[in-house]
């Protein structure tokens, strides 16, 4: 699926889509990169037109843009995280999940999707695949390390596909388990099991789709640019906003802003990619940004080397041996921060509180701790005259205790939120163990 040249994006394009509901132009994207024998058009109009609605993502614009001028001259926030679960993995699942059921629908086959989550990517999963013919989830979690309100949103699906596996250990244990079973190829094949990883190129065609959305709702002419500032942890939301800028959308600069787990800002600023094991993670209050390796950085290191595959292979080839590279003295490194506009900077746990505190007592407006380390990375990038978009990745109800701690009480629950915590939860917590995961998987 993934394509071997970008699409391009005409400015008469851009100029005929300012008009566009939020589905219709993730229709005109993303047709972009369906071939109409995969999908037909009446078919992608639907799909698109049934995951973005005002019914799934709280308000007919979808990915509403709000200022925060009081904060901070030229600076907007972009909600990306107004969907079922309150994080921006949302906006490609819940496309995904249809684009799923359609194809196996369509070639009479099953699919088990098996995967390790920390909080906000398997409760999106969950939320997308709940109910859905010809899927069953297994998603494994750290029994015990994720906040109430992540394990009452996973836990609490009543839907007889969705299965919650809480297991005795770290994140990490249910990352191993995971590899395990899917290389264990007999098993992998004889239950049709996928990864969510096997999804990629679709989920960051989706997400394309509203970093267009975004320079659209912030300029009214094509003429214009914008910045995006992005929370970034495994590249996969900022590679979107890469490849939007690559097939043509005015995208001055892209900000790429990590918390103390800065091995993708180190990259940016030296040429040196360092992943760390993960005993050199650091456990941080914007969690879902906590990772030692990038897992979609490859994609662009792809780009920046030009489609040599072999440089790519050799450079990855050190990496899976657990040590670092160094592409600093190369002309692509050096040319690269003028031909793809990618700065990036560090936010620690003090400014994230600093800076959750400061855009509400300036704007009203509470955002949760990886927008924070946007904001915060944003602000000192601010040029005259290009509005600078941060994109909001969460709702600050996901990560309360944080948020408390900078503004001193904790984001009301929505009634229907706090019906959610009261909802009895369905998860089997099981010893560390192989085995054990694929006797579940068998028997459902
Ligand atoms: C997943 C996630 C991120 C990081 O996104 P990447 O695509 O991994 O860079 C940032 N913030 C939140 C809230 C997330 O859930």
């Amino acid at each position: 699926m993934l394509p071997a040249t970008l699409p391009t994006i005409s400015d008469a394009e851009l100029t005929a889509w300012r008009g566009l509901s939020y589905a219709s132009l993730a229709n005109a994207v993303l047709r972009k990169f369906i071939a109409a024998d995969d999908i037909d058009a009446a078919t992608l109009t639907k799909l698109t037109g049934d995951a973005y609605t005002e019914a799934v993502f709280g308000s007919a614009e979808i990915t509403p843009i709000s200022s925060l001028e009081k904060y901070a001259s030229g600076l907007h926030l972009q909600a990306l995280s107004n969907g079922p679960t309150l994080a921006f993995k949302d906006m490609a699942m819940q496309l995904l999940g249809r684009l799923f059921e359609f194809e196996l629908a369509r070639k009479n086959a099953t699919l088990n999707i098996l995967g390790a989550t920390s909080g906000d990517t398997g409760s999106a999963a969950e939320y997308a695949m709940r109910g859905r013919k010809g899927i069953n989830v297994f998603m494994l979690s750290p029994a015990g390390r994720m906040s109430a309100f992540q394990r009452a949103q996973m836990y609490s699906l009543q839907e007889k596909n969705i299965h919650n596996i809480a297991v005795d250990g770290v994140f990490d244990d249910c990352q191993d388990i995971v590899k395990a079973v899917s290389n264990d190829l007999a098993f992998k094949h004889a239950h049709n099991i996928g990864t969510v990883n096997s999804i990629n190129w679709g989920r960051i065609s989706a997400q394309v789709v509203y970093y267009v959305r975004g320079y659209l709702s912030a300029t009214s002419s094509n003429s214009q640019k914008v910045s995006f500032a992005v929370p970034s942890g495994n590249f996969g939301n900022i590679l979107a906003g890469h490849i939007a800028r690559e097939m043509g959308v005015p995208i001055d600069t892209l900000v790429l802003a990590t918390n103390e787990n800065n091995v993708l800002a180190e990259f940016f600023q030296t040429g040196v990619y360092r992943p760390r094991p993960s005993k050199e993670t650091f456990e941080t209050s914007s969690p879902s940004m906590d990772i030692s390796k990038a897992s979609n950085f490859e994609r662009f290191v792809f780009h920046l080397f030009n489609g040599d595959a072999a440089r790519v292979k050799a450079l990855w080839t050190e990496v899976d041996q657990g040590r670092s590279f160094d592409v600093s003295q190369t002309p692509e490194f050096k040319g690269s921060r003028e031909r793809f506009g990618i700065v990036s900077g560090t936010s620690t746990h003090a400014d994230r509180l600093q800076t959750i505190k400061a855009v509400y007592e300036t704007t009203g407006r509470l955002i949760d701790t990886h927008t924070a380390d946007g904001v915060k990375v944003a602000a000192s990038r601010i040029k005259p005259g290009i509005p600078m978009i941060v994109l909001e990745t969460a709702l600050p109800i996901k990560f309360a205790e944080t948020v408390k701690q900078a503004v001193g009480f904790e984001p009301a629950l929505t009634a229907q939120q706090a019906e959610m915590m009261k909802l009895p939860q369905r998860v089997v917590q099981i010893a560390p163990d192989v085995a054990r995961v694929k006797e579940i998987i068998a028997a459902a």
